[in-house]
């Protein structure tokens, strides 16, 4: 049991530290990160870059040309590149090094009406399709366990109370050189968590199976101990100490 690989889907409501939860299990399990929701944002910048995001309005907050956009999406390859051994990687849209860009505010105020699109979502599922038959895959994003892997071995669905994740995240941006009011990063969370889980296609939702871990008053070792408690006592798996 301690020999078999398995997949770990992580799931769960916007900045709640998902990502850099899931690439430590990663790390200290040998097994690969995919962080899906950079695929969603990859696209939106894609969009924006094309000029397929019209100006908000009262009607309309995020016009899409959704025609371009889906004939669009043909000629775009959205990749992972490794930046060095420590299970990092950076995100690429045909070749190019966007990491820094998909973080930016105008690309979170704007991806949750891009992945609300059932045509975008298939795109990305198709990427997502090849890691199925992989194992040793930790994976994070909203429909992970209820939509791309519904029948991964171990299902984490992470929250946490909003002020202290537009806190985290307020933190994240200012040392990332992107400063932002915390009113607007706790705004930008409350709006694409509503979105997220009131779309009509593979909405934020906790599968019945999967384990609630609420870290608002958690640190990182400490969750680190929960999983570590979770892997051994089930899967019999032991991460690395480094
Ligand atoms: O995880 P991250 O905050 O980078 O995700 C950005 C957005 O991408 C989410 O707010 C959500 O709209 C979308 N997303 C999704 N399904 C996933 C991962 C992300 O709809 N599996």
């Amino acid at each position: 049991m301690g020999n078999s690989k398995i997949i770990i889907a992580i799931d769960g409501y916007s900045s709640t530290g998902k990502s850099s939860f899931a690439k430590l299990i990663a790390r200290k399990l040998d097994y690969i990160y995919i962080d899906t929701g950079a695929l969603y944002r990859a696209v939106t910048c894609f969009a924006c870059r094309n000029g397929w995001i019209g100006e908000p309005s009262e009607e309309n907050p995020c016009p899409i040309d959704t025609d371009s956009l889906r004939e669009g999406l043909r000629k775009i390859s959205v990749t992972f590149r490794p930046t060095g051994p420590d299970g990092k990687s950076e995100t690429y849209l045909n070749g190019e090094n966007i990491e820094t860009q998909i973080r930016s505010m105008e690309i979170s105020a704007k991806v949750s009406y891009i992945s609300a699109l059932p045509f975008v979502r298939k795109f990305i599922d198709g990427i997502l399709h090849a890691y199925r038959k992989e194992r040793g895959v930790v994976m994070d994003g909203r429909d992970i366990g209820t939509a791309v892997f519904p029948d991964a071995e171990l299902k984490i669905f992470m929250t946490a109370s909003p002020h202290i994740r537009a806190e985290r995240r307020y933190k994240e941006l200012q040392a990332a050189g992107n400063p932002q009011s915390i009113e607007q990063v706790l705004k930008n969370l409350e709006e694409r968590d509503y979105m997220d889980t009131h779309r009509e296609t593979a909405p934020l939702i906790r599968a019945e199976d999967a384990i609630l871990l609420d870290n608002s008053q958690m640190t990182i070792p400490e969750q680190l101990q929960w999983i570590g408690g979770i892997l051994r006592e089930r899967f019999g798996l032991e991460m690395k100490a480094d």
